[in-house]
């Protein structure tokens, strides 16, 4: 396919990388990131579209999406598939694929978990909300960058996976650090913490295999200083999507909101960003009971 990639970033950059390597022709378009090997550099985003059979989009938000999505839209081939893969609003996401659609194209919203880690290795897991069409058109493309595609339904119902998705993991990663560290303080040893819980009912991926405590469980950002991984100022992004989202249908998701404000605080207040989103278990170590 001869493919048009706008997104150069963290995780666009290594995603471009693999479709090259796997024989695509691809036309990259970054505001400042360079393209990678093998990737055509193009002046701007509608070159980088124009007659694509696909066009991928790895941005840093909905306002962003629609601002290129304005500008490719018009310039892309009939028939052609958008394939958004980054993370935004379910309302972004739903109004670009409409404007696609209307133009004769096929959308397909397709945000990712597995990190820079999974888009460098290709083991990507891509949730993908749009027509069936759209699905098989870009499904060979998510084969190449990713190892699992779930088709979640029609537009928009990819990042509904995903937000969802993360809330969960927002929730279950504070809740394991919260209790990491009342372990602690009752002397209870974290290596006999992780035996316990990670074969028992309070096991889950935060635990097993993304344990925040150093030292314990298998290799994770708590044994490097705990660098990103996963930031936490990506998890406050998410978590705020899921809140905004949540508000928007009248979803009741305390355990999200409380999620959310804490990352906030973490995040602004309390040096977490930059930090993984593990770093939550040093946070509660040194916290003491509010009254
Ligand atoms: P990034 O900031 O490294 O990359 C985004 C790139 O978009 C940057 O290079 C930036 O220059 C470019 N850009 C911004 N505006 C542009 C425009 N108008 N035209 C062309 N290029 C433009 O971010 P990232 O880590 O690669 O994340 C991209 C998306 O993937 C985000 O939506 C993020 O939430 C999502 N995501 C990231 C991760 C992760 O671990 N990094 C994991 C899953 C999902």
């Amino acid at each position: 396919m001869n493919i048009g990639f706008i997104g150069l970033g963290n995780m666009g950059a290594p995603m471009a990388a693999n479709l090259v390597a796997a024989g695509h022709s691809v036309t990259g378009f970054d505001l400042s990131a360079p393209c990678p090997e093998g990737v055509a550099s193009a002046a701007t985003a509608a070159e980088a579209a124009t007659g694509r059979d696909a066009v991928i989009t790895m941005l840093p938000n909905g306002a962003i999406l629609r601002v290129v999505a304005a500008e490719i839209i018009p310039v892309m081939a009939k028939g052609a598939v958008f394939v958004d893969c980054s993370t935004v609003d379910v309302d972004s996401a739903r109004a670009v694929a409409q404007l696609a659609e209307d133009a004769g194209l096929l959308a397909v919203d397709a945000p990712v978990s597995g990190g820079i880690g999974g888009a460098a290795a290709g083991t990507l897991t891509f949730m993908a909300g749009g027509s069936d069409a759209g699905f098989a058109k870009a499904r060979p493309l998510f084969d190449i960058m990713g190892q699992k595609a779930v088709h979640c339904g029609p537009s928009g119902n990819g990042q509904a996976a995903k937000i969802c998705n993360n809330m969960i993991l927002g929730v279950t990663m504070i809740a394991t650090c919260e209790a990491f560290a009342l372990a602690d303080k009752l002397g209870l040893d974290r290596q006999k913490m992780f035996d316990v819980v990670s074969t028992s009912s309070g096991s889950s991926w935060s635990m097993n295999v993304y344990c925040p405590a150093p030292g314990v469980g298998p290799t994770s950002p708590a044994d490097n200083g705990y660098k990103p991984g996963f930031a936490a100022e990506l998890m406050l992004k998410d978590l705020r999507l899921s809140q905004q989202a949540a508000k928007a249908v009248d979803a009741d998701t305390p355990m999200g909101q409380a999620a959310a404000a804490l990352y906030e605080t973490f995040v602004e207040t309390e040096g977490g960003k930059g930090m993984d989103f593990s770093a939550m278990l040093p946070r509660f170590e040194k916290r003491h009971r509010p009254d």
